[in-house]
């Protein structure tokens, strides 16, 4: 594990391995005031699906920047790390809003994911023509596979960034919050759930806070936690898979043209016909623009059957868990520099050890 902003990134992802999996029953008595939630029942019996994906991370955070490629006007959008969901209208509003200055005529994205998803639709809401070419469409994409948490966390390292950078991480936050919030009242998948995480005993991080409607501490008889210093605050949410399929749908509804192609060289998209070009291809900018400070940080979801007593999420040193209306989520894992995409049993046993301690050491009845 590399030493990524551990602190940060033990709160929004867990850490630390587990050879056992605990089964998710009551095992103390809950104190006479408690608002009592039901545990998970975690266990490998109840697992019904395993995903792996690649998270497209650099140390320097995600790259938004011009260039030019002959004739060609580039600009990218790119290395999203643990939150290119959450970050996706963001940048793509910077990007957006760098690319199409003096710009007319017909527009290009190159993929297909949250963040080529978010730049098209930007682009045709400015009103330009865009046509999208992606070698993975909507549902084999890393966003879909991301398990849809909207917090920005996971994705830079703070001695690897420059204040300039933070201004506009700080911007593309507050532009993708007010998104997807505008998101909640349609047919999305945005929703909140009331979330319990860890603190060490200050205010929400700075880079976090927003995310974190209502948060406040609770005390100990408050919450069924092992843990002492929980705080509970409504978190939002994405359906991924229902969230890109729809964003998908909007812009072909839009007239946006979608082909699917795979570039092998810069070339290949001066060729293009569209004299701008968003490059939002993920962890494919590795390859494709020789971009080495962009590296894998693998990850792991394991998803059990739905327990529909369960309408809360939380985020704990050992992992975080949510529910969709058809499974619940539990992670995590952040691997950097592992290309596998097999969901080894090793990592999905540390998930589900972890987990299970949580449930374990809940301290209210069923
Ligand atoms: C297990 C896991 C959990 C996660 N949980 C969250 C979360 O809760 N919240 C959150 O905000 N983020 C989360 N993430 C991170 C998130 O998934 C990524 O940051 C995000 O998917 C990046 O989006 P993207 O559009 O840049 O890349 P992608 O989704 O990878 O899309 C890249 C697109 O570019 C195309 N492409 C690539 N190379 C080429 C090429 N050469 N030619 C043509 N097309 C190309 C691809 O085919 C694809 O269409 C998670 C990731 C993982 C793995």
């Amino acid at each position: 594990m590399h030493s990524i902003d551990r602190r940060r990134f033990l709160a929004s992802i867990g850490l630390g391995a587990g050879a056992l999996v605990l089964p998710g029953c009551a095992t103390r008595p809950r104190p006479a005031s408690t608002g009592c939630l039901a545990p998970v029942r975690v266990s490998t019996d109840r697992v019904t699906r395993t995903v792996v994906g690649l998270r497209p991370y650099r140390d320097s955070g995600f790259v938004v920047r011009e260039e030019r490629l002959g004739a060609t006007r580039l600009v990218h959008n790119y290395g999203h790390g643990g939150c290119g969901i959450t970050l996706s209208w963001g940048t793509s509003r910077l990007a957006v809003d760098m690319g199409l200055q003096g710009h007319s005529g017909p527009v290009a994205v190159i993929g297909a994911g949250a963040v080529g998803l978010a730049t098209a639709r930007l682009v045709q809401e400015a009103g330009f023509p865009v046509t999208l070419y992606a070698a993975a469409l909507p549902p084999t994409t890393t966003s879909d596979i991301a398990a849809g948490k909207i917090m920005p966390s996971g994705h830079y390292r703070p001695d690897a960034v420059t204040p300039e950078w933070r201004a506009r991480f700080a911007a593309a936050a507050e532009y993708s919050l007010r998104r997807f919030e505008s998101l909640l009242a349609g047919d999305f998948g945005v929703r909140r759930l009331p979330t319990y995480g860890e603190h060490g005993g200050g205010p929400p991080d700075p880079d976090v806070a927003a995310f974190m409607a209502n948060a406040r501490l609770l005390g100990p008889e408050e919450h069924p936690f092992a843990a002492s210093r929980i705080r509970r605050y409504d978190g939002l949410y994405v359906d991924t898979g229902r969230y890109l399929s729809r964003l998908l749908g909007e812009i072909a509804a839009g007239g946006g043209a979608v082909l699917r192609r795979s570039f092998a060289s810069p070339a290949e998209i001066v060729g293009l016909p569209q004299g701008l070009v968003f490059n939002c291809t993920g962890l494919g900018a590795r390859e494709l623009f020789g971009d080495g400070a962009l590296r894998p940080a693998r990850g792991v979801l394991v998803e059990l059957a739905a327990q529909p007593e369960i309408g809360h999420a939380y985020t704990m040193a050992a992992g975080y868990m949510f529910t969709r209306p058809d499974r619940i989520i539990l992670g995590g894992s952040f691997d950097l520099d592992d290309w596998s995409m097999e969901p080894d049993p090793a990592t999905v046993a540390a998930i589900l050890a972890r987990h299970g301690r949580i449930a374990a050491g809940w301290r209210c009845a069923a």
